[in-house]
């Protein structure tokens, strides 16, 4: 895994040292000797990653962090921060003005990497969902985040010692909804009802804390579940591996319930920061291919489909056809009651055409009262059997108005279906060619293209 780092100190010979030892795992590296230097080449180079040294004249780490984190353009980039003491007091200090984690001078390869892998991964991803909101359909619209520290969480803590599960139960949030076992199956099934958080004692004899966490990561529902385990002090290896596997954060025993509570934040609100990136992404998707009004799709969603399915007829697949339907003097039903009526009489179109589909067939609102239905699978005589349902189902009762009278409503339709290697416009022009037909010869009525290849 390739990545651009930025190294803070304030001492040359540090900034070299480390410098050297990223480079030697094939890190790009780019470096500063202050605070606002940090926080200017930040902005500039978009690291992946901070190492930054506490202890700094004029703007200290702690400070320089908060800057970091308090802006929109590189809070996204996770920082690590490097201390001479290892004060439950600085680490506190540290996590509270943002900082993603710790490590002690002299530092100590093995940690350093594994630490650098696992903060490099989870911005890969939160990289991924940035990506694609600023080029979805609602880039712009949904402006910041909102960080709320004290929405409600579900925390599942596993630990096979009652009293630690207490302590850590303790030290979280007060609007956390708490659930302890020391059973990994059960944790497991609470892990996918929706939890925000889950804490593994990895010191816990009893049960293989680390093949749970291996089998939470492995589970498409959970595999975005923030993990933070807590390891036997000193016990690099058991970090490390458990850094590997995916553990989001690792705290060493004795529980600090300050750090505890801090860490704990921290991977909440990155899970809130991810979850409202993927809903408004699911939002944006939604919009792209969905016709506001009538709730059917749009044109441009189903023209790729229309094109997919084309080129599966082409290449020896399934045949398919096209309903092209147009509802008769939409005008007059417009210009007589009003455009609210006109509306309704859309929608409820909309859902008696989608009553006589069968699962398979897609149904767009193709432009103003223009509508496609897209058969995969049907040749000409299917599609004309589904253009006469619906035919029949629009003549067949009137449409209501809000006023309580009814109007009556028919539609005329045009089918088609697509010759080997046709292209979409042709399709389309021989659809709406069968469309027009069925208007002049009276409307209320289906015309089919001539079947002939082209
Ligand atoms: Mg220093």
């Amino acid at each position: 895994m390739s990545a651009r780092i930025l190294v803070v100190d304030d001492q040359a010979a540090n900034v070299r040292l480390l410098e050297a030892r990223l480079q030697a795992e094939y890190f790009e590296v780019c470096t500063a000797t202050n605070g606002a230097d940090a926080i200017a080449v930040a902005k500039a180079e978009q690291p992946d990653l901070i190492l930054l040294d506490v202890m700094m004249p004029v703007m200290d780490g702690y400070d320089t962090c908060s800057r970091i984190k308090d802006d929109p353009a590189t809070r996204h980039i996770p920082v690590v921060m490097v201390t001479a003491l290892d004060q439950r007091e600085d680490r506190i200090r540290g996590l509270e003005a943002g900082a993603d984690d710790f490590l002690t001078k002299p530092i100590d390869d093995v940690s350093m990497f594994a630490r650098i892998r696992s903060l490099l991964r989870l911005k890969e991803v939160l990289d991924e969902l940035r990506y694609r909101e600023s080029s979805s359909a609602l880039a712009g619209i949904s402006g910041d985040v909102q960080d709320d520290i004290d929405a409600p969480a579900r925390v599942v803590v596993v630990s096979a010692d009652p009293r630690a599960t207490c302590r850590f139960a303790a030290a979280l949030p007060s609007k956390a909804e708490i659930l302890e076992t020391h059973d990994p199956a059960e944790a497991i099934i609470a892990a996918r009802n929706d939890a925000d958080l889950l804490i593994v004692d990895l010191t816990s004899p009893g049960y293989d804390g680390l093949r749970l966490c291996a089998r939470i990561r492995s589970d498409a529902a959970t595999r975005q579940l923030p993990i933070l385990a807590v390891v036997r002090p000193a016990d690099v290896q058991q970090a490390v591996r458990a850094l590997d596997l995916g553990v989001n954060d690792i705290i060493q025993r004795p529980v600090d319930a300050g750090e505890l509570a801090a860490r704990s934040r921290t991977q909440l609100r990155r899970k809130r920061y991810a979850d409202q990136l993927r809903s408004h992404l699911d939002e944006g998707m939604e919009m792209a291919v969905t016709d506001a009004l009538t709730g059917l799709h749009n044109r441009r969603y189903i023209s790729s489909r229309l094109r997919q399915a084309m080129d599966s007829a082409s290449n020896g697949g399934a045949p398919v056809s096209l309903l092209l339907a147009d509802i008769d003097h939409f005008k007059h039903i417009n210009d007589t009651y009003g455009h609210d009526a006109g509306d309704r009489v859309l929608r409820d179109f909309s859902s008696r055409l989608q009553t006589g589909l069968r699962a398979l067939d897609l149904a767009a609102r193709y432009g103003g009262e223009e509508f496609v239905v897209v058969m995969p699978g049907a040749g000409l005589a299917e599609a004309r059997i589904a253009a006469e349902r619906l035919r029949s189902s629009i003549d067949g009762s009137g449409f209501d108005l809000s006023d309580g009278t009814s109007v009556p409503v028919t539609v005329s339709i045009g089918i088609a279906q697509a010759h080997r290697g046709e292209a979409l416009d042709a399709l389309l022009r021989r659809a709406d060619e069968a469309l027009y037909a069925a208007k002049t010869a009276g409307r209320n009525q289906v015309q089919a293209a001539d079947n002939a290849a082209a």
